[in-house]
């Protein structure tokens, strides 16, 4: 099987409403998508889509997704895309780096491996665990109440993951937890994502100003050095989601014990091939996981479920649906679809 063919659409993905992180300091209106299409010679085609949030939340951005994929078109033309590992060598001596380039890429080709071999996506990447995928809400940053009225919303929908979007006022951010953590019920999941907006020593008093939280502190602060020093001065269970690129980030991570979970998020890390990567390296070391994208439709979405949907529960603590949240649907009816907070 070769590939013969490589198409390339834009879609602008408007939010439902606006979006802001890390206490107001990144607020989103509008995504911008890249959907692709991998044609073969056998006539059987794979979809796969790049969206970063924003062009502000990491080193990434929409327009850097379609040049590089049009830096890479031509050396994969004539290439059997159900062989990702050498498709992954291929994209990475052409292009070094640029992971988030190359990740709508390995998502189509992953797309037709498992048309080819007749397999659901899950099954192909090595198990369909029984339970189903739990989505985490995202909640967005607000005086407390705002907060724990929009974690109320997201209960009464059947979610029981939460990410509450915290940070850059340490004052406030000590009033939110609070309010947040004393109405935690039994089996819910409560994170707390700062995404990097504390300096350490705000971190540090944060952490140890909350009592009776069990909950997950997620990306405290912008650099591993950062929250490792966080670390050294908290109980609290802490994630790390913007730092972690690599898999040299990830073996940082657990050799250094900086943290007990990591969120993969697939673009971010190059694809779905490098996420497999992670994923067992994080199931042989016992770091927890969450499995998400940067953003994007329904697509991108159903690549996350499959690949969630290969982890054992206690190893998984959730996924996270962005086609909730923005307004375009490319594929109605068809792909992963939240139900009752769960894909
Ligand atoms: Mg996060």
């Amino acid at each position: 099987m070769e590939i013969n063919r490589i198409s390339v659409w834009q879609l602008d993905l408007p939010l439902h409403k606006p979006y802001w992180l890390s206490g107001g300091r990144l607020k989103f209106e509008q995504l911008d998508s890249t959907i692709l299409r991998i044609d073969t010679d056998e006539g059987v085609s794979g979809w796969g889509e790049g969206c970063p949030w924003g062009v502000t939340y990491l080193p990434a951005f929409g327009k850097g997704i379609r040049a590089g994929i049009d830096e890479l078109a031509t050396l994969l033309i004539g290439k059997d895309p159900r062989q990702l590992d050498a498709i992954n060598r291929i994209m990475d001596l052409a292009l070094p780096g640029h992971p988030y380039v190359k990740s709508a890429i390995d998502m189509a080709c992953w797309d037709i491996a498992g048309k080819s071999a007749n397999l659901p996506l899950c099954e192909l990447l090595g198990s369909r665990e029984p339970a189903p995928v739990p989505i985490a809400s995202s909640v967005s940053t607000g005086s407390p109440q705002e907060m724990l009225d929009e974690v109320q919303r997201f209960r009464d929908q059947g979610y029981r993951v939460h990410s509450c979007k915290v940070g850059a006022d340490v004052a406030l951010d000590i009033e939110r937890i609070n309010l947040l953590a004393a109405n935690e019920r039994a089996g819910e999941i409560m994170f707390y994502d700062a995404n990097r907006a504390w300096l350490p020593r705000e971190a540090i008093t944060v952490l140890n100003s909350i009592t009776g939280v069990s909950s997950w502190f997620e990306q405290p602060c912008e650099t591993l050095d950062e929250i490792a020093q966080v670390r050294r001065h908290t109980s609290c269970p802490i994630g790390v989601d913007e730092g972690l690129h690599t898999m040299e980030d990830l073996i940082r991570i657990q050799r250094d014990g900086i943290a007990e979970l990591v969120n993969i998020k697939i673009n971010r890390v190059g694809g779905l091939t490098r996420a497999r990567r992670m994923r067992d390296f994080c199931l042989a070391t016992g770091i927890t996981m969450l499995i998400m994208d940067t953003g994007g439709t329904v697509l991108a979405d159903t690549a996350v479920a499959h690949f969630a949907q290969t982890i054992p529960a206690p190893s998984c603590l959730g996924v996270w649906s962005c086609q909730d949240m923005v307004s375009v649907d490319p594929a109605p009816g068809q792909g992963a679809r939240n139900v009752d907070g769960c894909f």
